[in-house]
């Protein structure tokens, strides 16, 4: 793909921009390996006031930082300007946590003794230069969240964006540096996909983390593995959304429509697939479905629009495909799916829009029962049973989060124990917070961010042993 700025609301190209060459690529990594020799060394402290002072850019320049997301990926304005204040969030927690969370751990003193030790303890040191290989849907946040932990614990970053939002990687290039990060700390490289490969093998390259597709996924970890370096992988999801008889049914389709279409439906932790109890489908489909018509599409930069374009034509072109595969089978589109014309684009003429889209009738025999729909599309499962709908929920792939309406302590419980997901959200729906791990299980990848979790991925857990001289 080229590295280009393409406005997802008009199709227009506005700005390219050429890879980094051999020299320019180079000259990056030699600084990261000089960066890290110095910044490994500097305190906690020093780290905690330069994540307060990117803090504090995020806060003054949302407005730009803003506009420059959504006219590359086309997400409302005001999801941009949250995306914003959530990065600055984040980074003063880690600001505030971050020493403790990776301070020395130190063994019990029978432990101690019993280990022929006077002393010993565990030391998180810092791994050295980590590539980060990120997608567009949260161009800045996914961002954010690797690095503001991998700064904390002494680690310098280089950042491979997605090939769509090169303006949104050189303004975080930019952001730590104005913020005073020392040379080399944070880098973007602009490079498309087929030089990852030699960067990770780069003996000045410590590890790995990538956020996006399994396919990537896959990639990323095939080189990482044969090279032997840490990888941590935030890949795909198709999570569960299960509404039970107790739930409060209202909220649960408020929420049910903003967790499949915030971000214009581009989140891999956006609820996919909605699993309903028969005594409450009939309510819950019918609301759920009038809802997502109502939804108001246009201009992600005006104030009103509730869904923009989607981020490329791929992606639109994708699910529209994923959507006709399904119809073709027996599906029933109870709201948008394609238009009569065969068009899927509700503005005439310009952008990747795609219509707010609620299938019914979804069987196994169907492309989107088993992959992820990234965009408004969701599916609907009518069950009979909580035993069902885990069983519904479990049939995937994917195993990132999950989310289950019920005000009843066993029901959850047994969710608890039985849905295969890295997350479990009870009457509300999945988001990230700083102080809470995420990340998947089984094809949504490995690893943990965010949280002690988080700041530990990328770090050398070192053994210290003091026996008696
Ligand atoms: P993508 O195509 O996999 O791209 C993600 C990043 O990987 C981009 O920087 C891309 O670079 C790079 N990449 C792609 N193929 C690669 C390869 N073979 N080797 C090395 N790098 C490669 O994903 P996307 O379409 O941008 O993002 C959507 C996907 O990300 C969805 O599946 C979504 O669920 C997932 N996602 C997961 C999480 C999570 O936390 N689990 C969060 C957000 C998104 P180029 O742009 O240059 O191709």
């Amino acid at each position: 793909m080229p590295i280009a700025t393409v406005n997802p609301t008009t199709g227009e190209t506005l700005e390219t921009f050429e890879p980094l060459g051999h020299d320019g690529l180079e000259l990056r990594l030699a600084r990261a390996e000089a960066a890290f020799r110095e910044y490994r060394t500097v305190g906690f402290e020093f780290r905690s006031e330069l994540l307060r002072r990117a803090a504090g850019v995020f806060e003054t320049e949302q407005e730009q930082l803003a506009r420059t997301v959504t006219t590359e990926m086309g997400k409302p304005l005001g999801q941009a300007r949250a995306e914003a204040a959530k990065c600055a969030k984040a980074l003063r927690w880690y600001a505030d946590h971050g020493a403790a969370l990776i301070a020395d751990e130190l063994p019990g003193e029978e432990d101690v003794a019993d280990s022929g030790a006077v002393a010993a303890l565990v030391r998180y040191r810092p791994l050295g230069a980590v590539l980060a290989v990120m997608p567009w849907n949260f161009p800045l946040w996914q961002v954010i969240r690797f690095a503001a932990p991998a700064l904390m614990a002494g680690n310098v970053c280089l950042l491979k964006h997605a090939s769509n939002v090169p303006r949104t990687a050189l303004a975080l290039e930019e952001l730590f540096w104005r913020a005073g990060a020392p040379e080399g700390c944070f880098q973007t490289l602009l490079i498309d996909s087929s030089a990852v490969e030699g960067v990770i093998r780069d003996r000045r390259v410590a590890a790995v983390t990538l956020t996006g597709s399994e396919g990537a996924g896959r990639s990323v970890a095939a080189v990482a593995g044969d090279a032997l370096k840490k990888t941590v992988l935030e890949l795909g999801g198709s999570d569960p959304f299960i509404v039970l008889p107790s739930a409060d049914l209202q909220a649960a389709v408020r929420t049910a429509v903003r967790a499949r279409t915030q971000n214009n439906g581009q989140s891999c932790i956006a609820a996919k697939r909605f699993i309903v109890h028969t005594d409450v489908y009939p309510w819950f489909a019918a609301a759920f479905a009038q809802e997502m018509r109502a939804l108001r599409i246009g201009d992600p930069l005006d104030p009103e629009t509730e869904i923009g374009p989607l981020a490329t034509r791929q992606g639109r072109d994708d699910l529209a495909a994923l959507v006709s595969d399904a119809l073709a089978h027996g599906a029933t589109a109870e709201a948008g799916g394609l238009r009569t014309n065969g068009s899927t684009d509700p503005v005439d003429g310009a952008g990747w829009y795609y219509p707010p889209t609620v299938l019914t009738k979804v069987t196994p025999a169907m492309r989107i029962h088993h992959e992820e729909a990234f965009g408004p599309v969701a599916t609907l499962y009518r069950v009979n049973s909580l035993d069902e709908a885990i069983e519904v929920a479990n049939d995937s792939p994917y195993g990132l989060s999950s989310n289950v309406w019920t005000n009843d302590p066993a029901e959850r419980d047994r969710c608890i124990r039985d849905l295969d997901a890295g997350g479990v959200f009870f009457n509300g729906m999945t988001a990230s917070h700083p102080a809470l791990p995420f990340g998947g299980v089984k094809r949504s990848g490995y690893g943990r961010e965010l949280a002690g979790h988080g700041i530990r991925e990328f770090c050398n857990a070192t053994t210290v042993w003091v026996g008696q001289s």
